[in-house]
């Protein structure tokens, strides 16, 4: 029998295969059938696509979306220093921070956080802070590759998405409506 209680958890999906954002915005549609009001705070610029944006439109007012990344770190259009990363990302942790300590929301996805630590441009000391300031009857989701030891040590719900087999090893390019 389904457990009715709400208990809180600290949700986290990592790992090289695809799926990590999807499953995340699937958790956000299922939410919305319970009237949650919900907060996704982007960090990677990019990292949510025109599709799931329009998609989102239509959970309104449900789900609230904040954009915060400055581009790709290190690819070759990204003509933005590190520093200028790093306070983009500072606001975006600002932003989880409030956000979370609010208490309106009871879903709250840090999309692609894994990688902006991965990247240095949120520290492990700040991440910390984010998960230690959800209260306990909020659920939390942090999405992206090579999620931290601690964090997964400190989490609920750890999902690592595997490779198996990914069309763009046969050189297929992302697809409309499932990838972008
Ligand atoms: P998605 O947004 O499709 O759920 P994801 O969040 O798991 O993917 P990311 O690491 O955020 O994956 O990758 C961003 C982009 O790279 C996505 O558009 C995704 O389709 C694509 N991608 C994800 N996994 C792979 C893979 N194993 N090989 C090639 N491209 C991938
Ligand atoms: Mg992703």
């Amino acid at each position: 029998m389904a457990e009715d209680k709400k208990v809180g958890l600290l949700i986290v999906y990592t790992g090289n295969g695809k799926g990590k954002t999807t499953a995340s915005l699937g958790m956000c549609v299922r939410a919305v059938g319970y009237d949650w009001r919900i907060c996704i705070i982007q960090f990677i610029k990019g990292s949510w696509k025109y599709g799931e944006l329009e998609g989102i439109k239509r959970l309104l007012p449900n789900v609230e979306l904040n954009v915060i990344g400055e581009g790709f770190v290190g690819i070759i259009d990204d003509n933005k220093s590190f520093e200028e990363h790093r306070r983009a990302a500072q606001n975006g942790v600002n932003l989880a921070l409030e956000k979370i300590k609010s208490g309106q929301y009871q879903l709250v996805v840090l999309d692609e956080l894994n990688v902006a630590c991965d990247l240095g441009l949120v520290t492990e000391q700040e991440l910390h802070q984010i998960v230690e300031a959800r209260k306990s009857d909020q659920y939390l989701v942090i999405t992206g590759r090579n999620a931290s030891d601690w964090l997964i040590e400190k989490a609920d719900l750890v999902t690592e998405m595997k490779e198996v087999k990914h069309p763009y090893q046969k050189g297929i390019l992302a697809q409309k409506g499932i990838d972008w």
